[in-house]
């Protein structure tokens, strides 16, 4: 990822690709105390346009709030920002990753003063789960390790530490032959991917779980507002993994999934095993919206 022309907002200022560099001793790489975002642009008939790009801010900003991190920028400069990573970088779609972190001021979890960087990066990055996995479903295991307890970290912020949790969950669903991991809560009920929310079908009505461990998806909240005026009922709800097996469809949401149908959980095929009707509509959906393709929220899209 290192080694690619480009620029990347550093810190106010578009840096060459290369340069975008941080000292070994940066505190968020040793403790992993820091906030991100992850975005997309989609080319629409209006050119390149950021999808949602006030409500990751805000996400990001909220991150931040909850642990204590002062960005050094207000909404619309990281907003500026975002666009001019996708624009300057002359990109017709891309992922983007908005990051806070802690520089190398001092050391140790005492440490004061620290000041706090950002970036702005982006870059051109296909379906997240694979072409074939968005048409015809992904294999997902449930994962040995448990989502997050609320009183463990914290779920609503995107923070960088929390991942290593996602991690391991994913790692070991891959070396099982799957595609991505199911993580319970400390529970067990159903509460997210390692990077995605999830929704099931049962008989025309769509259910989501809660969001006390989950994190409050942007495409997860799209999802159900665009399920939501096309008349299919949406209920939050605690969901057991059995409830999984036996639904009619089950499907991931995220901005680096987008819409993505689960075909099997543990080895057992969901539904028929492959896209159903009502995540293939959604799916359709989503990706008109997000094209600014569809009349639909052109309100969501941000041109670059
Ligand atoms: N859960 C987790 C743990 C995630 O990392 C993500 C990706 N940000 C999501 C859910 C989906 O969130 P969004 O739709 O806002 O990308």
């Amino acid at each position: 990822m290192a080694d690619r022309d480009g620029v990347i907002w550093y810190d106010g200022k578009l840096v060459p690709w290369r340069e975008a560099t941080t000292h070994v001793l940066t505190h968020t790489l040793h403790y992993g105390m820091g906030v991100f975002e992850g975005v997309r642009a989609y080319k629409s008939t209006k050119g390149p346009a950021v999808f949602r790009l006030p409500a990751h801010t805000d996400r990001l900003f909220r991150s931040a709030h909850i642990l204590g991190m002062k960005i050094p920028y207000d909404k619309s400069a990281i907003n500026e920002a975002t666009r001019a990573a996708v624009r300057e970088n002359k990109l017709e779609s891309a992922y983007i990753r908005p990051m806070c972190f802690y520089g190398s001021e001092a050391m140790g979890l005492r440490a004061e003063g620290l000041k706090v960087h950002v970036i702005v990066a982006a870059w051109s990055w296909g379906a997240y789960l694979g072409e074939d996995g968005q048409k015809n479903g992904i294999k997902v295991r449930t994962a040995s390790i448990n989502r997050h307890h609320v009183n463990i970290t914290m779920c609503r912020a995107k923070a960088n530490g929390q991942y290593m949790n996602s991690m391991l969950a994913l790692r070991e669903a891959q070396s099982a032959g799957c595609d991505e991991a199911l993580l319970l809560d400390v529970e067990g009920f159903v509460s997210e991917g390692s990077g995605e929310n999830i929704f099931i079908v049962r008989d025309g009505v769509m259910y989501t779980p809660d969001l006390t461990s989950a994190l409050d998806g942007i495409t997860r909240a799209t999802i159900v507002q665009l399920a939501s005026e096309l008349g299919i009922k949406v209920v939050e709800k605690r969901i057991t993994r059995d409830e999984v097996y036996i639904a009619d469809e089950a499907f991931f949401t995220g901005t680096a999934a987008e819409v993505t149908p689960i075909r099997e959980l543990d080895g057992r095929a969901i539904g028929k095993g492959t896209r159903g009707p009502v995540t293939e509509k959604l799916q359709t959906l989503y990706f008109d919206v997000v094209h600014g393709r569809s009349h639909q929220h052109l309100e969501w899209l941000t041109p670059v």
